[in-house]
């Protein structure tokens, strides 16, 4: 966090504007002397030429055939700018405000001043005025009235549309802060004292059940995508809603308006603004969400997966802020009758190729894509997010120049995912290359020890190994594994040996139901001095080979093995705070639930394995040895309905179940132990690591 805020402070000191707009940028203070300059700035002027350019209302007064320098030059410029301030500012102003705005904008342009100030361009006047610039005058050639009714339009225009600006700024903070904060006070409040009891009773019906039928993990049909769990979607749907009324509440319109031809014109300018900027606020946290070093994970007892699930949402959400902020200003524009020419814009083009970007990933963010090669979805990914930022940047520098802070939003974006980047190459870096010995224990399953690692032996962990010589051509490919303390395994010889000896239960035992013998591991003996770790020290990821990189892996006795870790997925408190710790594992899954019998006296491991994987179970003989209880299926599935029932006969108040394993085992088991929580009176506390997200 302190890094993020640092890169967020360093950007911003070299910027020019500092803020947002209504939050220490102001648009146009005092708004009279705008009114006054506006109305006296379109009359020709004796070094004015005759060449007329397009004035869009984004343009926010620049443009014309007047240059700053002659208007700088110009006698009865000045003084008729100046006596109109002078009459229509009330005491309200104060004098040093008027003097500040002739200084910074008399002319038109910061960077060229007047050739009077204020006081002398008064004090030029010796009569006052008594007649209006007429259709007659070809320029200004004295010191003329100006309408009133013109300059206060003019005026209620300038404050009308700062107030719109200023209502987009504070919007945007809104939906950033309740984006962020919610997860951050739900978690507050769920560890408030006394709220365990309540939190056990919404559990069940909020965060448990999933929106749709038991789909989950499981994709829907036709890979629509995954169905969210209740609490997920109500954050969606209150985010989404949020959204809603932050785009269309707190509209004020003045008419007739120096800039909007009708209120219709008006109120969709501020409309297409106003959506263009939540869409700005909304993409620091869509790439927060996302993040490895999230803050979030850190902050709440959210899991890793549900901020996946709020990425992917908040994004359709920005893409579709986006997509309303285009047809808004393509729909204004043709009705304003300046779309050709806003067409030819380069802050339109690079608008264009924001918003297209942003539709492709929607599109291509699907689950069907992300099914066919999740590599080449998230190196698009990343490259088209890439586009959205430049191009959003783009769009705003060319249409603002860095003078109204919208390119905060997007710095900010970039400090999120810089900083989360940063972080994965300062983890990679203190855990050093490192050389692993990869043994093939089954079929299509892979250990991978890694020694001389000294990480927590907690439960709930992850990590992201690289195997660079593996895939040379994509060194910077890594994917996520859980972790095990090779210590937790290496104890298998000492109870290998005193099992021997006293005969006590390994996994073939009679609670073992299986196809095969279980006989002693196969795999080669492994050299810890040689492979720069102390007996004991070091993790062990087993991997079932998919399609991509892990394919690749067969033994091996020193592959050049890279780690970005450790990092959480599940919070474990809730589970381990149970009576009774029911460890429901299907294939590799064992991995995510076995670090959980170090950190609970009551635990029962149920695990079902195909009979391919045989080599798996037999490799983790030595700590399944320790476990009392355990119900290890070779070739055959488990009934969790009966191990759940079992559980609840046997009078248990508090039951912790963690499951990991394929989709179905884990949505199955989703709905049934929600089921169970409705009905009591044991309370449930469920985990569901599914090894996708
Ligand atoms: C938190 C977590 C822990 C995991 N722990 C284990 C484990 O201990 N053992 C194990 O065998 N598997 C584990 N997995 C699954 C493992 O990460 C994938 O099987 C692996 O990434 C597939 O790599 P591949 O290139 O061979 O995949 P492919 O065959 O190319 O892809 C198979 C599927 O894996 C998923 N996937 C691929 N790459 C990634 C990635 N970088 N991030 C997230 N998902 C990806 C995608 O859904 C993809 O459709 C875990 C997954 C997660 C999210």
């Amino acid at each position: 966090m302190r890094g993020l805020l640092t890169a967020v402070g360093l950007a911003a000191l070299a910027l020019p504007a500092q803020a947002l707009i209504g939050y220490g940028i102001t648009m146009y203070d005092p708004s009279c002397g705008f009114g006054c300059y506006d109305a006296v700035s379109g009359y020709m002027l004796e070094c004015s030429v005759m060449d007329h350019g397009p004035v869009g209302a984004h343009s926010h007064g620049a443009g014309g055939p007047t240059s700053p320098e002659c208007r700088a030059g110009d006698d009865y410029f000045l003084t008729t700018l100046a006596y109109c301030m002078n009459t229509t500012c009330d005491a309200s102003t104060p004098r040093w405000k008027l003097e500040k705005f002739w200084s910074e904008q008399a002319t038109g342009s910061k960077t060229v001043a007047a050739k009077w100030s204020y006081a002398e361009a008064l004090a030029q006047i010796k009569e006052p005025p008594t007649d209006e610039y007429g259709e007659d005058d070809h320029h200004l050639t004295r010191t003329v009235l100006l309408d009133p009714e013109t300059v206060k339009a003019n005026t209620l225009t300038r404050e009308y549309f700062e107030y719109a600006e200023m209502i987009h700024s504070r919007y945007g903070l809104i939906l950033l802060i309740v984006g962020f904060g919610t997860p951050i006070v739900i978690s507050m409040f769920t560890r408030l004292p006394y709220m365990s009891t309540l939190s056990d009773k919404l559990k069940p019906y909020l965060v448990y059940p999933s929106i749709i039928g038991t789909y989950h993990v499981r994709p829907l049909p036709f890979l629509l995508g995954n169905a969210a769990t209740v609490g997920q979607s109500l954050y969606v749907i209150m985010f989404a809603a949020l959204n809603i009324a932050m785009a269309a509440a707190g509209y004020k319109s003045v008419q007739p308006n120096a800039w909007f031809g009708n209120q219709w014109q008006e109120v969709m300018g501020y409309f297409s603004a106003r959506t263009g900027v939540l869409a700005f606020a909304l993409t620091p946290l869509v790439i927060l969400l996302s993040g490895r070093n999230n803050i979030l994970l850190w902050a709440t007892n959210w899991s890793h997966s549900t901020f996946m699930v709020l990425h992917r949402w908040v994004a359709r959400i920005y893409a579709a802020q986006v997509i309303v902020h285009s047809i808004a200003e393509l729909v204004l524009y043709i009705d304003m009758g300046s779309y050709e020419a806003e067409f030819k814009t380069e802050y339109w083009a690079w608008g264009i190729v924001a918003t297209v970007f942003a539709c492709a990933m929607l599109v291509f963010s699907s689950l069907f894509f992300r099914r066919w090669s999740y590599e080449l979805f998230l190196i698009g990914h990343i490259i088209m997010a890439v586009f959205v930022i430049v191009g959003s940047w783009y769009h705003v520098e060319f249409l603002f120049s860095r003078k109204w802070g919208y390119e905060f939003w997007l710095y900010a974006a970039c400090a999120v995912w810089f900083f989360d980047r940063v972080i994965r190459v300062f983890r990679v870096l203190k855990n050093g290359p490192r050389r692993a010995v990869v043994t093939e224990v089954a079929d299509n399953i892979v250990r991978v020890d890694v020694k001389g690692i000294r990480w927590t032996a907690a439960p709930g962990l992850h990590t992201y190994a690289y195997f660079p010589a593996l895939s040379p051509w994509r060194p910077w490919e890594n994917h996520p594994f859980s972790i095990l303390p090779t210590a937790l395994l290496q104890s298998k010889r000492d109870a290998s040996l005193s099992g021997a000896a006293s005969g006590s239960d390994t996994p073939s035992h009679a609670d073992v139901e299986k196809s095969g013998g279980v006989t002693s591991t196969s795999r080669p003996e492994r050299d810890d001095q040689a492979l720069g770790g102390a007996p004991g020290t070091g993790i062990t990821l087993y991997v079932r080979k998919s399609k991509g990189l892990t394919k690749l892996l067969a033994n091996h006795n020193s592959l050049l093995t890279l780690l970005d870790g450790p990092y959480p997925d599940n919070p474990t408190d809730g589970v381990l705070k149970s009576d009774r710790l029911l460890l429901i594992a299907g294939g590799v899954g064992i991995t995510g639930v076995l670090p959980y019998i170090a950190r609970h006296t009551n635990v029962k491991v149920c695990w079902s394995v195909k009979a391919a994987s045989e080599g798996l179970v037999r490799d983790l003989e030595g700590p399944l040895s320790r476990v009392a209880e355990k119900d290890i299926r070779v070739g055959s599935r488990l009934d969790v309905a009966a191990l759940l029932a079992e559980e609840e006969r046997t009078g248990w108040s508090r039951v912790g179940v963690v499951v990991c394993g394929p989709g179905g085992l884990c949505d199955d088991t989703r709905a049934l132990v929600t089921a169970k929580a409705r009905t009591g009176p044991t309370v449930w506390e469920l985990e569901v690591d599914a090894f996708s997200w």
